[in-house]
C-alpha cells in the first residue's frame, strides 16, 4: 500500500440538496475534530428542519423524475459508476476518514475497499432479481413485484462511518429508492465526499442528498418527516429506542442495527494460538469502537490463565499511535468525551474488582489526542458494569466458565445479541454453541469475515430487522402481489335475482 498523508486542506462540507452545494437555511456550522489533537479540522453546514424539509423535497422529486421507474439495468449501471469514482477517489476517501475518525490507515483502507463492492454487490442483486408466482388452480395465477419505497431515511454512527453509508445508500438507490443521509456529526467528512462524487459523475439531482447536523434535530426531523417512507438507522441502542418514539407520529419502516457486546467462547480443545489472534483482531482492530467487537472472553477453566497471559502479553504489544502510521495498529478514540467515557469503564472495572492485566491508561508517549491503551481485564464477575455494558472501546473482559452449559448461559446474560465467535476443535459442540447463542450472526473458529449476500443484523436490544443480500432489497422495497384471474371463475351475484 502507498502511503497515504493527511489532506493539505479541507473544504468546509456543505449540505448537498437537490444536485447543489448549499450552507444551511438558518447559516449554522459545528466544527468536526481530528482525534490525534483535538484541534478543529473544519467547520462543517449544520442542517436543521428546513434543510430535511429541502433534502426531502429533493429527493421525492428526482423519485418522481424518473429514477423510481428506471429500467434496474440502467440504475445497475449508476452504481457501477459510482463504485468507479469511489476507487478513483480512494486515497482521498481514506485520508479523510482517517482525519476525521483516527482509524488506523490500513484498516481504514480496507474498508473504503468495501465501500465500492457495495455498489457492484447491489448493481449485480438488482439486474439478477427473479420474483415469487403461486399458480392457484387453473382459476388463479398470484404473482409478486417489489417496487421503490420513495424517499429512503438514512442516519449513520461515526465508528465506520464510510462503509456504513454506503452499505445503506447502495441498497436503497439501487432498488429505486432515492434518499436523504444524515452521517454522524462526530465524522461527517466522508459522507460530503460521496456527495462530491456523486456530483462529479452526474447523478441525477436529488437521487442522494446528504444533511449534516446533530442528531436531536437534523435526525430527528428525518425521522419525524412524513415525505419519508423508511428510516434505516445504524447506532446506539438508546437512539434507536427514541427514534421509535420520535417516529410513532408517521407509519414508516425501520431497520435498526444498534449495539453490541459480543461473546468469544474459547473452548479448551481450541486451536489457541489461532483464537487469540482472532479475539485480539475482533475487539482491537476499528480501536474498539466497533459494534460487533467480541468484547467479552469466556475462556473454559483449564486453559483460562494461559490465555489470559497470552491476552496481557500480546495486548501490551498492540502498537498504539498515529492514524497516518502504517504500522499502527490502534488509533486514537473520535472525542475526548468519548475517551473519558471509555476510561470511566476502565475506572468502573477496577473499583469492581476485576484485574486489570494490561493497559487502561493513556500511552506515555501520546500526551495529546485521545489515545488510551490496548485494555484487558480478567476475572470480570458476569454482574460487573464492564461485563454488561457496551464500552465501544479497546477494552477487552474476560472471565472463566466451567462447562458448554455455562458458556451459553454467560454467553446470553446480556441485553445485546448482535454477534458471538465459538473457538472449539469438535465441530459438533461448535455447531451446538452458535445456536444456543442469542445472536444474529455467530462466527465459528473464525474472525469476522462478513460476505455481502448474508443477512446483517441482531437480537433483543441489538437492532430488529436485517440488512444484508435480498434482505436488503427486501427492506428498501415494497411488495405488491397482483392476483390474476385466468378464466370465469365463480363469482357470487349479490343483489342480482
Ligand atoms: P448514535 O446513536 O449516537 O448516533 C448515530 C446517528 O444517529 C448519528 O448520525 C446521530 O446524529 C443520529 N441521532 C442521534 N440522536 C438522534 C435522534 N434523536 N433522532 C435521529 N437521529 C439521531 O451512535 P454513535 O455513537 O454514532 O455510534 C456508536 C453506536 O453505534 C454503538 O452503540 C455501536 O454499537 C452502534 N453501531 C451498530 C452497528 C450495527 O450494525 N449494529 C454498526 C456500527 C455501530
Amino acid at each position: 500500500m502507498s502511503r497515504i498523508e493527511p489532506p493539505a486542506s479541507v473544504k468546509p462540507p456543505l449540505h448537498y440538496i437537490g444536485g447543489e452545494f448549499r450552507a444551511g437555511r438558518e447559516g449554522r456550522t459545528f466544527p468536526t475534530l481530528n482525534p490525534t489533537t483535538n484541534e478543529p479540522i473544519s467547520d462543517v453546514a449544520e442542517g436543521t428542519e428546513p434543510d430535511v424539509d429541502a433534502a426531502v423535497a429533493a429527493a421525492r422529486k428526482a423519485f418522481e423524475d424518473g429514477w423510481g421507474s428506471m429500467p434496474a439495468r440502467e440504475r445497475a449501471a449508476w452504481m457501477e459508476r459510482i463504485a468507479d469514482a469511489i476507487e478513483e477517489h480512494g486515497d482521498e476517501l481514506v485520508a479523510l476518514e482517517v482525519l476525521d475518525v483516527g482509524l488506523p490507515v490500513t484498516q481504514a483502507s480496507a474498508q473504503t475497499v468495501r465501500a465500492a463492492d457495495n455498489f457492484r454487490f447491489f448493481a449485480r442483486e438488482i439486474t439478477q432479481e427473479h420474483s415469487e408466482a403461486y399458480r392457484v388452480g387453473d382459476e388463479f395465477l398470484n404473482y409478486v413485484i417489489r417496487k421503490p419505497v420513495g424517499v429512503a431515511g438514512l442516519i449513520t454512527p461515526w465508528n465506520t462511518p464510510f462503509m456504513l453509508e454506503t452499505w445503506k445508500v447502495a441498497p436503497a438507490l439501487a432498488t429505486g429508492n432515492t434518499a436523504v443521509l444524515k452521517p454522524a456529526e462526530w465524522a461527517p467528512l466522508t459522507a460530503h465526499k460521496l456527495a462530491e462524487v456523486m456530483a462529479e459523475i452526474d447523478l441525477p439531482p436529488g437521487v442522494l442528498n446528504v444533511v449534516s447536523g446533530i442528531g436531536e434535530v437534523a435526525g430527528a426531523a428525518l425521522v419525524r418527516h412524513p415525505g419519508v417512507r423508511l428510516i434505516s438507522f445504524t447506532g446506539e441502542t438508546s437512539t434507536g429506542q427514541e427514534i421509535m418514539r420520535n417516529g410513532a407520529g408517521s407509519v414508516k419502516r425501520y431497520s435498526f442495527e444498534l449495539g453490541g457486546k459480543s461473546p468469544v467462547v474459547v473452548f479448551e480443545d481450541a486451536d489457541l494460538d489461532r483464537a487469540l489472534d482472532g479475539a485480539i483482531f475482533g475487539v482491537f482492530t476499528l480501536n474498539g469502537e466497533r459494534c460487533t467487537a467480541g468484547s467479552r472472553i469466556l475462556v473454559q477453566e483449564p486453559v483460562y490463565e494461559r490465555f489470559v497471559d497470552a491476552l496481557g502479553e500480546r495486548g501490551s504489544r498492540i502498537r498504539v499511535g498515529d492514524p497516518f502510521d502504517q504500522a499502527t495498529e490502534l488509533g486514537p478514540l473520535i472525542r475526548p468525551e468519548h475517551w473519558d467515557r471509555v476510561k470511566g469503564y476502565v475506572d468502573a472495572g477496577v473499583e469492581e474488582g476485576a484485574r486489570l492485566v494490561v493497559g487502561g491508561h493513556r500511552p506515555e508517549h501520546l500526551p495529546d489526542g485521545n489515545y488510551l491503551e490496548a485494555t484487558v481485564f480478567a476475572d470480570v464477575r458476569p454482574d460487573a458494569r464492564i461485563f454488561q455494558e457496551e464500552i465501544f472501546g479497546p477494552v477487552v473482559v474476560v472471565t472463566p466458565f466451567r462447562d458448554e452449559e455455562e458458556a451459553v448461559r454467560l454467553g446470553n446474560d446480556v441485553r445485546y445479541g448482535l454477534t458471538g465467535y465459538v473457538w472449539t476443535g469438535d465441530v459438533r459442540r461448535g455447531h451446538r454453541v452458535a445456536q444456543a447463542l442469542e445472536a444474529g450472526m455467530v462466527w465459528i473458529n473464525s474472525q469476522n469475515v462478513r460476505d455481502l449476500r448474508i443477512p446483517f443484523g441482531g437480537v433483543k436490544d441489538s437492532g430488529v430487522g436485517r440488512e444484508g443480500g435480498r434482505y436488503s432489497l427486501d427492506f428498501y422495497s415494497d411488495t405488491e402481489t397482483i392476483h390474476v384471474a385466468l378464466g370465469e371463475h365463480h363469482i357470487p351475484r349479490l343483489g342480482a335475482d
